[in-house]
């Protein structure tokens, strides 16, 4: 059975009962589950003794005139979701509960947060790792489970936990897709339907990238930038390939892991995508 709390005590309640001195793994969501998010849950499921799933719209990590007040919340289906996948226990407490007063000390991100996402939303970055620590704090889970499809959050939460000993495992769950490549996001209900076919064109670029892998930096670069150049319906705001541990961009000659990251623009809607690649490597 899955306990919805959604006060801090309510929360500590439902955690002491349900985890009984075994492992506890916390999924942090905000909400709109989708098959991306169930993945993550059922990785969870597969890995810990206690599942715990927060749904928490965080409008620190939102910018002046970002979708916070538009961002889809579902929390009845989302309820369902959780118990399909064997969830014990939702958090999803208001603002009031997780911000009772406007944070004057707040994680700052460095400079893997100023790039990519973090040029376009500033303070972004800030934003997610505050409320990942914050939830870190007080849920106690052994492991976290995040998503590769948000490949530069994934990167800086890693280097906060490690970099702040925060304690908890890190572990990254593939991104799961539509059956012709779009990844799934919560934001995917705001395209139309010229929108929806543009946006294939992402996971297009990203595998026209991987399969010139055994090329080089260059080549990957030339080849997904041509399949989003012969798509008009969007704006892109950045191709990038780079180095999966520190967010630089790699040089020409790098080889070994590497990420390759998009970013669009459908009318008003963002999308990203990635995919980690292995330069010098046939595909
Ligand atoms: P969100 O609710 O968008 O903040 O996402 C919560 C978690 O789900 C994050 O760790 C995301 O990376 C992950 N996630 C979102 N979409 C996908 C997807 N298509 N595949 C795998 N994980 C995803």
């Amino acid at each position: 059975m899955t306990l919805l709390t959604r006060t801090r005590p309510e929360l500590h309640e439902a955690l002491d009962h349900a985890r009984r001195g075994g492992t506890l793994a916390l999924v942090p969501t905000m909400g709109a589950l989708h098959r991306g998010h169930r993945a993550l849950l059922r990785h969870a499921r597969a890995h810990a003794d206690t599942v715990a799933v927060s749904i928490f719209v965080n409008p620190l990590q939102f910018g002046p005139g970002e979708d916070l007040d538009r961002y889809p919340r579902t929390l009845d289906a989302d309820l369902d979701a959780c118990a399909a996948e064997g969830v014990d226990v939702v958090w999803a407490p208001g603002p009031q509960v997780v911000y009772p007063q406007p944070p004057m000390v707040t994680v700052h991100a460095g400079q893997g947060g100023e790039v990519y996402e973090g040029a376009i939303r500033p303070g972004h970055f800030d934003g997610v790792l505050t409320v990942v620590c914050k939830l870190v704090s007080a849920f106690r889970p052994d492991v976290v489970v995040f998503g590769q499809k948000d490949a530069q959050q994934l990167v800086l939460v890693r280097r906060m936990v490690a970099d702040l000993d925060l304690g908890a495992r890190i572990e990254a769950v593939p991104t799961v897709r539509e059956p012709d490549g779009l990844a799934l996001s919560s934001r995917n209900r705001y395209l139309d339907t010229l929108q929806r076919h543009s946006a294939v064109a992402l996971s297009r670029a990203l595998r026209a990238g991987q399969q010139n892998q055994a090329d080089g930096a260059t080549q990957v670069l030339r080849a997904a930038s041509a399949v989003l150049r012969a798509e008009p319906g969007m704006d892109i705001d950045y191709l990038a390939l780079v180095n999966p541990a520190t967010l630089r961009a790699v040089a020409d000659d790098a080889t070994g892991e590497a990420l390759l990251l998009v970013a669009a623009r459908f009318g008003p809607t963002r999308l990203i995508d990635n995919t980690p690649l292995q330069l010098g490597v046939p595909a």
